[in-house]
C-alpha cells in the first residue's frame, strides 16, 4: 500500500524519531504547530480512527501510555493535547491512524 506513514514505519522514508517499539513509533511532526509537536503511529496500518474497533484496546492503551511516559520525560507539567483528525472535515491529510501530540504553549480552545 502507498502510505507515507507505512514507509515511515518501516524505515522507508526517514523521520526524527522520538520513541519506538515493536508495535508504535513516535517521530517529530515535519510541521510543527507548537514547540513541541510529534506523531504517534501504530506499525500497523489503520486507516483512522473511524477504523477502530474493541480489538485495539491494548493498542490504543499502550499509545496513550507512552505519551504519558514521553510528556513527562519532555517536561510537559503545565499540560498537552492528543488530537487525531479523522476525515476530510477533520482535517486528516494523511490516511493512517496518528496522533498529534502538541505541547509547551498554551493552546486555544475550540480548535478551528
Ligand atoms: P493530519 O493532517 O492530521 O493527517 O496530520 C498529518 C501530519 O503529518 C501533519 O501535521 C504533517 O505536518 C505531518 N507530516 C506529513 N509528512 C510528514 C513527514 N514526512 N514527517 C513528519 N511529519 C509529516
Ligand atoms: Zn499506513
Amino acid at each position: 500500500m502507498d502510505c507515507l506513514f507505512c514507509k515511515i514505519a518501516a524505515g522507508e522514508i526517514p523521520s526524527t524519531k522520538l520513541y519506538e517499539d515493536g508495535t508504535l513509533l513516535a517521530f517529530y511532526d515535519i510541521e510543527p504547530q507548537a514547540p513541541l509537536h510529534f506523531l504517534v503511529i501504530p506499525k500497523q496500518h489503520i486507516d483512522s480512527a473511524a477504523a477502530l474497533t474493541e480489538q485495539d484496546a491494548s493498542l490504543l492503551g499502550h499509545i496513550y501510555a507512552v505519551i504519558a511516559r514521553l510528556c513527562a520525560e519532555q517536561g510537559c507539567e503545565n499540560g498537552y493535547r492528543v488530537v487525531t483528525n479523522v476525515g476530510r472535515d477533520g482535517g486528516q491529510s494523511v490516511g493512517h491512524l496518528h496522533f498529534h501530540v502538541l505541547a509547551k504553549r498554551s493552546l486555544a480552545w475550540p480548535p478551528g
